[in-house]
């Protein structure tokens, strides 16, 4: 078994849940007492959340190369960042490393063609869902078509995302908005909705609606898990 390297703490609420989706997954595909081999290197998410209001994602990046630095270091095989926003950066931290990184759109990207779907909702951070490191790859690498919550609906996903989840808390009222915003991205013509936020699924989950939802979380762990196996 390869050893999975997991960038991690942005925020650690969701890195918890990639720690448990690994050793499920291990343990799913192994049996018995198998779990899988990890190396989690996790940053202090006030720092980044403070490069990120202040757009400076050249240090946001140089900070995260240096982390990943630390993973490969500590003998990793693989590279997961495990948020979806920080991929922004995914360019200087590939650079900085000499193992492969496994990239969470991908993951999902892999998945929905396998599924059939091509037009999508997207629900993540406001640079998640505004610019373009992220769409532009499903788009242009795997001919996916995104659909976005109009503005409003992007600054109440985002903020529930910094003001709740990234701190531990799930609202009701607020699964109850996401709700609201999913059934509107499928009323516009989206088959399915990407969970692109590695938070999100501490709010919603697929008991909560029919419409097909994407966790980039699980899919991003999974897909791990399936490297190292290989
Ligand atoms: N975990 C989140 C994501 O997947 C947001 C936190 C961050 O900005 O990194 O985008």
């Amino acid at each position: 078994m390869r050893v999975i390297g997991v960038l991690g703490g942005m925020s650690w609420e969701s890195t918890q849940g990639y720690y448990r989706a690994l050793n499920e997954g291990v343990k799913a595909a192994l049996g018995g007492f198998h779990s899988a081999k990890i190396v989690i290197v996790s940053v202090d998410f006030a720092e980044i959340e403070a490069l990120q209001q202040q757009g400076d994602w050249q240090t946001a990046g140089e900070l995260l190369a240096d982390a990943a630095q630390s993973v490969e270091r500590a003998g990793a095989d693989c590279l997961l960042i495990a948020t979806n926003t920080m991929h922004k950066v995914a360019p200087a931290i590939e650079q900085a490393i000499t193992i492969p990184l496994l990239h969470i759109a991908d993951a999902t990207a892999e998945q929905l063609i396998a599924d059939g779907i091509t037009r999508v909702g997207l629900l993540g951070t406001r640079f998640t869902m505004e610019q373009d490191f992220y769409i532009g790859r499903l788009e242009q690498q795997f001919g996916i078509e995104v659909v976005v919550p109009d503005q409003s609906e992007r600054e109440t996903i985002h903020r529930v995302i910094f003001d709740e989840l990234c701190q531990g808390r799930v609202e009701d009222a607020s699964r109850q908005r996401y709700l609201a915003i999913i059934d509107s991205l499928h009323a516009q013509g989206a088959q399915a909705v990407i969970l692109g936020c590695t938070e999100i699924a501490m709010l919603v989950g697929q008991r909560d609606t029919t419409v097909p939802l994407y966790d980039t979380t699980a899919l991003h762990a999974q897909r791990a898990v399936a490297w190292a196996l290989a």
